[in-house]
């Protein structure tokens, strides 16, 4: 065990985070502008500067690190802008993950290496109106019809759906209702048949989409696995998670960096505001929470050096790290006061960011229901008529 960050790592670290400034402009005037076309010209900035692709394989153009280089980079780069973190996060830990454990060498070809070169972005389709937690009692259905899949059905609440070029879409192709129907296709957004809704805007300022399907049709050939494949899906999903986790903690550092100086600056009654015992306190216990979230979610990490994730120390970290960014953000605010809850200032943004890492990649109650499941060594089943195992 070594709970040391090297130099070589701090060494990248820190000139991810210059990139990251120097970026900055480019970031703000794409998250302003809102277009695809201004987040893909981010993106394709942040590939020429090697800030995509951070774990993918470097025969597909990534840069082969390890998944816990690829958390400590991909908290820096949220800890400076959430927009590059998105694009960070997307493109190493997000569904191309998929693609890599179950695709064939030509999905690899077209799809990571086009994520890494910053050409292609893929969005990932579970959730469903009637299917949230319950992921699977998903409806939407591919037929395979000579060289191509028929797809109906709808999904909701698709991130980046507008700004990608593909999602990860999880279905169905059996008829049994079981999981085991589960598989996945690449499908890309100017197939025949799908219909991609405005979105609706999220409470961090970021769109959520509808995905309709209506006879859409996609070559078969972008068929990942035609069914059986929800576990292995979802054991590469806890990359995702990994993921999403860093960039809370991103936006928790942020905010705790920023809530440390502003404490050091700001006078009242005479005195800084550093002076206060019941100040001093809060920040020690950001710190405490800080470092503990970082260490559960670096643990999970360093374990995958043999496959992927654990699922249990995945869990873990995602209960402990939501719910420790929700509270060092929260505290930030306090500690700014009226400032803190001004748009004017960082922190507000920075509790928005985060306030969704509760809900999506599996709800807490979802991951502390699979904690207690492992504890307790029961399948828990939650389904309506099945006792517990
Ligand atoms: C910002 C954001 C981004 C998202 N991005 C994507 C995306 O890119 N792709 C995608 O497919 N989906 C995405 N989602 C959807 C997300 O995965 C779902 O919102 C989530 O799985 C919960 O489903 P639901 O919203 O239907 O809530 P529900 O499942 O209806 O849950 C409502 C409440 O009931 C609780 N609950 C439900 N079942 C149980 C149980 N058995 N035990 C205890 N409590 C329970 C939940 O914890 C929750 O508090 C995103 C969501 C958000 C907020």
């Amino acid at each position: 065990m070594d709970f040391q960050i090297s130099p070589s790592q701090r060494e990248m670290m820190a000139a991810t985070e210059k990139l990251c400034r120097q970026l900055l402009p480019l970031a703000h005037e794409a998250h302003a502008k809102g277009t695809a076309e201004a987040l893909n010209g981010l993106r394709r900035e942040m590939a020429k500067n090697g800030l995509l692709g951070l774990n993918l394989p470097a025969a597909y153009g990534g840069l082969d690190m390890p998944l816990l280089d690829t958390l400590l980079l991909l908290q820096v780069v949220q800890s400076v802008d959430s927009t590059m973190g998105g694009l960070t996060h997307r493109t190493s830990t997000g569904a191309v993950g998929a693609v890599l454990e179950i695709g064939n060498e030509e999905h690899k070809r077209v799809f990571v290496g086009g994520v890494a070169r910053g050409e292609i972005g893929i969005s990932i389709g579970i959730t469903e109106p009637e299917a949230g937690s319950a992921a699977t009692a998903m409806r939407t259905r591919a037929r395979i019809e000579g060289d191509d899949v028929v797809i109906n059905g709808q999904k909701i609440f698709i991130s980046a759906a507008r700004d990608n070029h593909a999602t990860l879409l999880y279905c169905r192709f059996g008829n049994t209702g079981r999981a085991s129907d589960i598989g996945a296709l690449l499908l890309p957004h100017d197939a025949p048949g799908l219909t991609i809704s405005s979105g609706t805007v999220n409470m961090a300022g970021e769109r959520q989409y509808e995905l309709f399907f209506s006879d859409c049709r996609v070559p078969r050939a972008n068929i990942l696995a035609e069914g059986n494949a929800f576990g292995k899906l979802i054991s590469v999903y806890n990359v995702e998670r990994l993921g999403s986790i860093a960039r809370m903690l991103g936006s928790a550092q942020a905010s705790y960096d920023y809530a440390l100086s502003y404490v050091k600056e700001r006078k009242q009654f005479g005195r800084e505001l550093a002076d206060f015992q019941g100040l001093q306190w809060m920040l020690a216990e950001m710190k405490v929470k800080l470092e503990a979230a970082q260490l559960l979610t670096w643990r999970a990490a360093a374990n995958t050096a043999a496959g992927l994730p654990s699922p249990l120390e995945t869990s873990v970290a995602k209960v402990y790290v939501a719910q420790a960014a929700k509270e060092i953000c929260d505290d930030a605010i306090q500690l700014l006061g009226g400032y803190g809850y001004m748009t004017e200032y960082p922190v507000e943004g920075r509790y928005r960011e985060v306030r969704g890492g509760s809900i999506y990649g599996g709800t807490l109650q979802i991951h502390k229901n699979m904690i207690a499941s492992h504890i307790l060594k029961r399948k828990n089943s939650q389904w309506a008529g099945k006792a517990e195992e």
